[in-house]
């Protein structure tokens, strides 16, 4: 059910559970990752802030209308540029994350805010251009993603985390807790999820997309798919992932067999004695073909393949 005033052109909003909201990136919008916003009873928490300073201004606007307050917590689920450049956009909250992602915010955060600003200029003329090789149905959501980017000011600098915690951190209101926690790095260095345990409700930032490809190249997809083997176990009925509609632990058990996928098809190639020249040939397994960011499963098969310790050249 989506409530169209809670809405703006960065995202949607639909109500999961009493109390609870999905806040679904829009194609085009400058949101690009999606967030959870939960009314714990006198305390407003909003997951991950979405990939600009408008799209988390338009988020603590949702946040209000939903539940009467503006956010006073924001949990990053990792450092990646499209789930916390939108931090300063929900001040004063107070931003929460582990450690490492702090670290990792005020270091390579800048390094990825200063790349694109480098690279989106090009990228994002090259989106129609006669030779581009992006299908035309992904279009809007990367021309979203380059022009939200570009029309941020340039002297932002990304705002960290200014609570931290290691393992595990409850946020309990008048009405319901929230569960923020890690099992450790697997899509990226350190992957935060939150967890509604009387509902099965989890939110879980890039560790899952739904009819999206991930991005596997800041990540270990072993440690990966352990992280979502636990996480089922922790009995889910609805998952937010951090692209893609809501789905249920199914969507959790089938990003593990992606993962899985990856795997067995770049040790196939290994044994071979493929390159990776070779091994950019490889087609998407037709159970993905529907997925977007369809450009992402070929560098995902490769970082896959060194992994596995595939070499960029062909031994002989
Ligand atoms: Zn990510």
């Amino acid at each position: 059910m989506t409530d169209g005033r809670s809405g703006s052109p960065h995202f949607r909003v639909s109500r999961i559970a009493p109390g609870v909201w999905a806040a679904i990136a829009r194609d085009g919008g400058y949101g690009l990752c999606n967030a959870g916003i939960v009314d714990l009873g006198g305390t407003t928490v909003v997951f991950d802030s979405m990939l600009t300073p408008t799209a988390g201004m338009a988020l603590r606007l949702a946040a209000r209308r939903c539940t009467g307050r503006a956010p006073d917590v924001v949990v990053n689920s990792h450092w990646h540029g499209d789930h916390i450049r939108g931090n300063s956009g929900l001040a004063p909250a107070v931003v929460v994350s582990t450690r490492k992602t702090r670290d990792l915010i005020r270091t390579k955060g800048v390094d990825q805010w200063n790349s694109d600003l480098r690279e989106m200029p090009r990228a994002l003329a090259g989106l129609d251009a006669p030779e581009s090789t992006t299908p035309v149905l992904e279009r809007a959501m990367y021309r979203g993603w380059f022009e939200g980017t570009l029309r941020v000011p340039r002297s932002f600098r990304p705002t960290p985390p200014n609570v931290t915690f290691d393992r595990e951190l409850t946020l309990a209101g008048t009405r319901q807790e929230l569960e923020v926690r890690t099992f450790g790095g697997g899509h990226s260095p350190s992957d935060v999820f939150a967890f509604l345990p009387e509902r099965g409700i989890v939110f879980l930032g890039d560790l899952v997309s739904v009819g999206l490809h991930p991005s596997t190249g800041d990540g270990v997809p072993a440690r990966w798919r352990s992280i979502l083997r636990r996480i089922v176990g922790l009995g889910v009925s609805e998952a937010l992932p951090g692209h893609g509609p809501v789905g249920s632990a199914d969507d959790i058990r089938r990003m593990e067999r992606y993962l899985f996928d990856l795997d067995r098809l770049a040790r196939a190639a290994l044994r071979r004695g493929d390159s990776e020249v070779e091994l950019r040939r490889s087609p998407v397994p037709t159970e993905y073909r529907s997925w977007r960011f369809s450009a992402f499963f070929l560098e995902n098969l490769i970082h896959s393949f060194r992994l596995a310790g595939g070499r960029a050249t062909s031994p002989g």
